[in-house]
């Protein structure tokens, strides 16, 4: 098996070649500490700034609101964490029930401090009722976390109306936007989010390196204490993979690097609901991501479809976590309210702009041949022909 059909974009991402060409010289000879005062080390800074302009401009932020982390989980923790500490009497924070593990652990975590959750639920195309978000918003809320994009399905959370809930409530909002940002466009000179997470090995970037984006309207307090990040998050500054988030950002800025994924996505998907009986997307599909297909294909398991797809070279996702030798079906499935048989049957396939439309149409191929091979292993879950 030569060959690999890489459709889990969602999980990482390749390293975009003009991306590494920049980070190299920041691993070689250029490879001062950008606290120096020094020439190298000046250069490191001068580095730093340029990337933190490029990923200030990729969302319309300012640069002074740019803070480089580690990774997007430890943006979240920050923009969780601060609003927490702020205000330390108020013990309720709400978020929805189809969150990333970074939130959903974090705020496991805080309920067994003291914290009072909110875990706003979803409609059965992954929707989040505004209203719903109104009404959970109390006097002792210290944050809403909510996500953009979700990683499993794609679907969109309505970020403008939720930053205008929280506005008129006066409670800081952070958005999860690790896999929004980079497909498709925000302009946070526009809406009014406080706190914006991003990571960026989902944008073409190596992985270790993510940013916060914290609005100086409000009050900050640092996760991990040092004089880097202007005092709001310590520790030697990444500056190879800060120069790399940057790069990546300048790319993911211009629209025409994004034009074909859609398209893609959807030859995919089409080829798919028309070939394979049984079949059914997971998701608003109209209100999605433009380069995520999460489907259903009744009577199989996907744990043994990603086995037989990886034979095949083709990469993809479950909508199921294998832990200990047991099968979860996908929280974020389970919310939407499927059954743990349609969360078991489902596969995640997310696209990117390194994939071409024979690799979408070859892998629409491969997934009918090995759904049908494993509905033949298992007669009784046949499905009849026609019923997609
Ligand atoms: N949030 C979402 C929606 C994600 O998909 C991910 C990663 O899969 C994260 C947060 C965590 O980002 P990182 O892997 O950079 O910690």
């Amino acid at each position: 098996m030569d060959r690999l059909i890489y459709l889990d974009n969602n999980a990482t991402t390749r390293v975009d070649p003009a991306v590494f060409d920049a980070m190299v010289p920041w691993l070689r000879e250029e490879y001062g500490n950008p606290s120096s005062a020094y020439a190298l080390g000046r250069r490191a800074e001068a580095a730093i700034s340029k990337a933190r302009s490029q990923v200030a401009s990729l969302v319309h932020a300012k640069e002074d609101e740019v803070l480089f982390t580690g990774c997007g989980t430890e943006s979240i923790n920050t923009a969780i964490l601060t609003c927490a500490a702020l205000d330390p009497d108020r013990k309720h924070i709400i978020t929805s029930a189809v969150e990333h593990s970074a939130t959903i652990k974090l705020c496991e975590y805080l309920a067994t401090r003291g914290y009072e959750i909110t875990w706003l639920p979803v409609n059965s195309q992954g929707l989040l009722d505004p209203d719903a978000l109104s009404a959970a918003i109390r006097e002792d809320t210290a944050v809403v976390s909510l996500l953009w994009a979700n990683n499993e399905t794609g679907v969109l959370f309505p970020v403008e109306k939720i930053a205008e809930i929280t506005a008129s409530k006066k409670v800081p909002l952070h958005i999860d936007a690790v896999q929004g940002v980079g497909k498709l466009p925000l302009d946070l000179s526009q809406v009014n989010i406080p706190f914006v997470s991003l990571s960026g090995h989902k944008l073409h970037c190596p992985k270790g390196v993510g940013a916060l984006i914290a609005s100086k309207r409000v009050r900050f307090l640092p996760l991990m204490r040092g004089s880097q990040e202007d005092g709001r998050r310590g520790g030697t500054q990444n500056v190879a993979g800060i120069v790399a988030l940057g790069a990546a950002a300048e790319i993911a800025e211009n629209p025409t690097v994004h034009s074909s994924v859609q398209s893609m996505r959807n030859t995919f998907e089409k080829a798919i609901l028309e070939s394979v009986p049984g079949s059914q997307v997971n998701g608003a599909p109209d209100n999605r991501l433009p380069n995520t297909s999460n489907i259903a294909f009744e009577g199989i398991e996907s744990e043994g479809a990603l086995m037989l797809l990886g034979e095949k070279g083709l990469c993809c996702s479950a909508g199921s976590a294998c832990t200990s030798g047991s099968v979860h079906p996908s929280h974020v499935l389970r919310a939407m309210g499927c059954s743990n048989d349609r969360a078991r049957s489902s596969l995640r396939f997310s696209f990117g702009r390194f994939n071409t439309m024979e690799e979408a149409q070859e892998a629409s191929t491969i997934v009918a041949g090995v759904v049908e091979k494993l509905r033949s292993l298992r007669p009784e879950k046949r499905v009849a022909a026609g019923a997609a």
